[in-house]
């Protein structure tokens, strides 16, 4: 089996998330006691939003690289960046390592592609929607991507960081995003991603009829069968 290297904390929220599927995606293919190796560096996430507040990427990159070689150093096969928002620094970061980092918008795009989903709905951070590091991953796969208003933007970004990297798990917020994403849908949408790595703490499949692309689940399992096939 090879070795998981994540680097987490963006936040923890999630990256339980990550631990969770990973071992109980290991635990389905390969039964009794089996578990998988892994090597968790988990940064200060106050640190890393600071960061892309003040748009100081290059500072951001730098902490992440600084954990991708650490992850590399402990014995790690490949790279888990257990965060959307932080891909806008994975090409830097995987310029410093050689082992690969699994991309989480390459992974979202190859199960898009098997559910038949051509136009998509993308819901994230401000930075993960507005700006063209992970759109584009999917424009490449040929999937054509929309983005909920300037003003639904702006709250869905206000409730992943003041609520959800928090605990906070609000009905009033719920609701919020289940009509951001109905009327992503009116407007054609085949499918939602789930593009924050804590979106699917508030949101569930049983919660809406449009197939939802839980990409913490997507990269967490990938990344479990990666380790144990490849
Ligand atoms: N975990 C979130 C994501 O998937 C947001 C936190 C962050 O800015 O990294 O984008």
């Amino acid at each position: 089996m090879k070795t998981i290297g994540l680097i987490g904390g963006m936040s923890w929220e999630s990256t339980v998330t990550y631990y969770q599927v990973i071992n109980e995606t290991v635990k389905r293919e390969l039964g009794g006691l089996h578990s998988a190796r892994c090597v968790l560096y988990s940064v200060d996430f106050d640190e890393i939003e600071r960061c892309q507040s003040a748009g100081d990427w290059d500072k951001s990159a730098e902490i992440l690289t600084r954990a991708a070689r650490a992850l590399e150093r402990a014995g790690a096969d490949f790279i888990v960046i257990c965060t959307n928002t932080m891909h806008k620094v994975a090409p830097e970061v995987g310029r410093q390592v050689s082992i690969p980092i699994l991309h989480i918008a390459d992974m979202t795009a190859v199960e898009l592609k098997k559910a038949g989903v051509g136009t998509v709905g993308l819901l994230g951070t401000k930075y993960t929607m507005q700006q063209d590091f992970y759109k584009a991953v999917l424009q490449r796969s040929g999937i054509e991507v929309l983005t909920p208003s300037e003003a639904d933007m702006e709250e869905v970004n206000r409730v992943i960081y003041e609520e959800l990297c928090v605990g906070i798990l609000s009905a009033q917020s719920k609701e919020k995003y289940l009509s951001v994403i109905a009327e992503l849908a009116r407007r054609g949408a085949q499918g939602i991603i789930l593009g924050c790595t804590e979106i699917g703490l508030l949101i569930r499949q049983s919660d809406t009829e449009i197939p939802l692309f839980d990409t913490a689940l997507i990269h967490a399992r990938q990344a479990a069968l990666r380790a144990i096939r490849d």
